[in-house]
């Protein structure tokens, strides 16, 4: 019986917490707090209706730490859920060792002034989380999250060694509308125009953004086109996984999406360098999400399914063998559940997840720690139970590119 505090009351944070209330004798109290306290009470008002279930709501502006520290006393949580905007992220740590609670979250640290996230900066909190005796889970959603323990998971069960692993994120939902993101658009769009990095051999090659293409046949979506691209789990995957020799990141992107996004980007809309409109500052990017449908309000209208997972080729009893693991997630079901669409969906249920893991003790530890440190099976298995069922499939080959 456990009482969290969960920061941020976006769509991730709506299906956290939508979920937690279902687990009653993990989930004892939940607190909800966000920077603007009647998103937090829609989300208990659903919560209620839909479960039955009690949120308190807070007010609070995480990236004031004296603030956050004051919220987290007066609660008295067990654990501090981050799911506001990874700009929040060290801000909440802080509070969090000031206070002495543990922490997760579901996306790595990011300033608001680069678009450029490391876990450097988080990973510099280990001796002060250790030398505390709490404990930190970085990246506890779908991609990073999920896929670091299908990683763990191919190696504990499937394959003596891991070579190349690749992973897939298809999103084969349509929302209808001419062009929208499926979480933050800032967040989002800063992560898309970033340059492509894959890791092979020891060694990290930068490619243009969104210059390499393949088609890929998903299944229950159909013949997609993914992009390689940089995404924060590679770091902690080939720092924690030396082994692997080539690891890459690729996302499907329709063609309607990347036409607008071309000429947003050479009209300057997605810069993030401040501009000067009517003799006062504007940061073209977040003017842009102000005007963008919120991705919260995608949910309605969102058709279709989402498939992730990774493709991992190594050796096992000697043996050359590729396996693919992948979840198949319904926009239209994760609606009818939790009222938000799958990309919140699945990383939501992680969250709640890891949060639910820690808690009761079967991932446990003093200090900074990535998804791929931890015992994958209690994961696995609560996936299967929490709505992200998960298939394994040996394919007969490599992938040809
Ligand atoms: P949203 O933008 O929908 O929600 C973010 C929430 O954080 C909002 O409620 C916002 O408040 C709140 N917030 C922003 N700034 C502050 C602040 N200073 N203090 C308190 N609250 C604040 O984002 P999502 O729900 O889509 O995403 C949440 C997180 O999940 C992000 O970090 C995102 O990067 C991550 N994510 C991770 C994925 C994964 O697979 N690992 C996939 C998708 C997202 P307000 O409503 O007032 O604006």
């Amino acid at each position: 019986m456990s009482k969290v505090l969960v920061i941020g009351a976006g769509g991730v944070s709506s299906v956290a917490v939508h979920k937690m209330a279902q687990l009653p004798e993990i989930f004892s109290e939940v607190v909800l707090a966000s920077r603007r306290r009647f998103k937090c009470d829609a989300i208990a008002k659903s919560v209620k209706e839909r479960f039955g279930y009690d949120v308190e709501t807070a007010e609070v502006d995480a990236d004031d730490v004296d603030a956050t520290a004051s919220l987290i006393e007066r609660v008295r949580p067990k654990l501090v859920v981050n799911l506001a905007l990874p700009y929040q992220d060290l801000s909440i740590m802080d509070a969090c060792l000031k206070t002495g609670v543990d922490y997760l979250d579901t996306a790595n640290y990011e300033p608001r002034d680069e678009a450029k996230f490391e876990y450097k900066w988080q990973w510099a909190y280990q001796d002060r989380f250790r030398e505390a005796g709490l404990m930190a889970l970085l990246g506890s959603g779908f991609d990073p999250g999920v896929t670091s323990v299908f990683a763990t998971y191919i190696k504990k069960h499937l394959l003596d060694r891991i070579e190349t692993l690749d992973i897939l994120d298809c999103n084969g939902g349509d929302h209808g509308q001419h062009f929208a993101t499926n979480f933050n658009p800032e967040i989002n769009i800063r992560e898309v125009t970033a340059p492509a990095r894959h890791y092979e051999k020891g060694q990290w090659i930068e490619t243009p953004p969104l210059s390499t293409k393949q088609a890929f046949e998903f299944d229950q979506v159909g013949q997609k086109n993914m992009y390689l691209m940089y995404h924060e789990e590679l770091e902690s995957l080939a720092t924690h996984l030396p082994e692997i020799e080539r690891i890459r990141f690729w996302m499907t992107f329709g063609d309607q999406y990347l036409k607008h996004l071309e000429v947003l980007q050479n009209v300057g809309m997605t810069r993030i360098d401040p501009v000067i409109y009517e003799g006062r500052e504007i940061i073209p990017l977040q003017f842009l999400k102000a005007v963008l449908p919120e991705p919260a309000s995608l949910g309605e209208t969102t058709k279709g399914k989402t498939n992730i997972g990774d493709i991992a080729t190594g050796t096992k009893d000697g043996q050359r063998k590729t396996f693919y693991v992948y979840n198949v997630c319904d926009h239209e079901e994760a609606y009818r559940e939790t009222g938000n669409q799958a990309v919140s969906y699945t990383t939501g249920v992680p969250a709640m997840i890891g949060a639910a893991l820690m808690l009761t003790g079967a991932w446990r530890g003093e200090g900074v720690f990535n998804m791929e440190q931890f015992d994958p099976d209690p994961y696995m298995e609560m996936l299967n139970r929490h709505g992200l069922p998960w298939q394994v499939h040996e394919l007969p080959e490599p992938l040809p590119f």
